[in-house]
Order: structure tokens, then C-alpha cells, then sequence
């Protein structure tokens, strides 16, 4: 990623940033703070299993992840938790339990964005019917000590899955 960038208002090839953080245009005089998103993940657990997808899209495509995503405008993490799992499993899943938070990046179209990743616990009896959608190729329910970490997307779900290990383990 090169700087400058074109600015959003004045349009010149005038805004700089030292941080990746806060973006400045020498032109005029533009701020723009790219601020860290909080994105959420769901570890649903049926006994000792837990539900992973195939990404069906980049960045991560044909890779494990937990279902999750980023969370909307004017969204609770509580409800966007349970708004992706639906989409991306077609579970319907309700009282999520903060497991813990992971920083992440996420590079799109050239552009790195930083997250917070907020990971909540679902328990459920049977498993539910899944149907492949635009998010998910395929649903493989797995032991977390069973999950090859390099078949996993991201970092910060790799931690996750080492921090689920440990709690297993300590359990
Ligand atoms: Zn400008």
C-alpha cells in the first residue's frame, strides 16, 4: 500500500498517514480516522464438537473459520453474533456467552483493516440441517484438538482454537 492516497473530499493525491490509522489530506485539510471494526464469532459446541465452515469467499477461500463476520451500524455484538450464524449456518442460535476478544487484520482490496474479533460460546443439542450459502461451502463439525491450524483462515482464530484447547484441557 503506497500513500498518498486520493483524498474522499478534494480529491488530490494528497492524503498521507504515518499509522495506517489517521489519514490527513495536505490539500485540504481532510482527517480521516480508518478506526479498528469490531467483528464477532460464534464457537457452537455440540458435546465435544465444535461447528467450523469453508470460507466460500476471499479473503481465506476454501479455508476453515469460525461463522462471524463484522458487526453492522447500530448493532449489538449479542445480535450480530446470532444475525451470522444464521446467514452463514442457518442455525438458529440465542444466548451467546462472551468467550474473549482477539485483535485481528484483514486485508481487502489492498486495504488493511484492523479488528477486534469478539468470540461468544452456543450450545446446541442435535445439529441442525445446513445447506451450503454464498458465505459457507461446508460445514465440518470437529474436535478444536482435531483442527489442522493451517487449514484455519485467520490469526486471531487460530488463537482462538489454542485458547479453546487450553480451557478444554484446564476444564
Ligand atoms: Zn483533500
Amino acid at each position: 500500500m503506497t500513500a498518498p492516497y486520493f483524498c474522499p473530499r478534494c480529491g488530490l493525491a494528497a492524503l498521507n498517514t504515518d499509522d495506517d490509522k489517521c489519514y490527513g489530506c495536505t490539500g485540504c485539510g481532510y482527517i480521516y480516522f480508518h478506526n479498528t471494526a469490531a467483528a464477532v464469532a460464534a464457537v457452537i459446541a455440540r458435546g465435544t464438537e465444535i461447528a467450523l465452515i469453508t470460507r466460500a469467499n476471499e479473503p481465506g477461500r476454501g479455508l476453515l473459520d469460525l461463522p462471524g463476520g463484522f458487526v453492522e451500524g447500530d448493532e449489538s455484538l449479542e445480535a450480530a453474533v446470532i444475525r451470522e450464524v444464521a446467514e452463514e449456518t442457518g442455525f438458529n442460535v440465542d444466548h451467546p456467552r462472551y468467550l474473549f476478544s482477539i485483535p485481528n487484520r484483514y486485508d481487502y482490496h489492498t486495504i488493511r483493516y484492523r479488528t477486534v474479533d469478539v468470540f461468544f460460546a452456543f450450545d446446541v443439542d442435535r445439529i441442525p440441517p445446513f445447506t451450503p450459502n454464498e458465505e459457507a461451502a461446508a460445514l465440518h463439525w470437529l474436535r478444536v484438538e482435531d483442527v489442522d491450524p493451517q487449514r484455519v483462515a485467520f490469526a486471531s482464530v487460530r488463537a482462538a482454537l489454542r485458547r479453546l484447547d487450553e480451557l478444554r484441557k484446564s476444564a
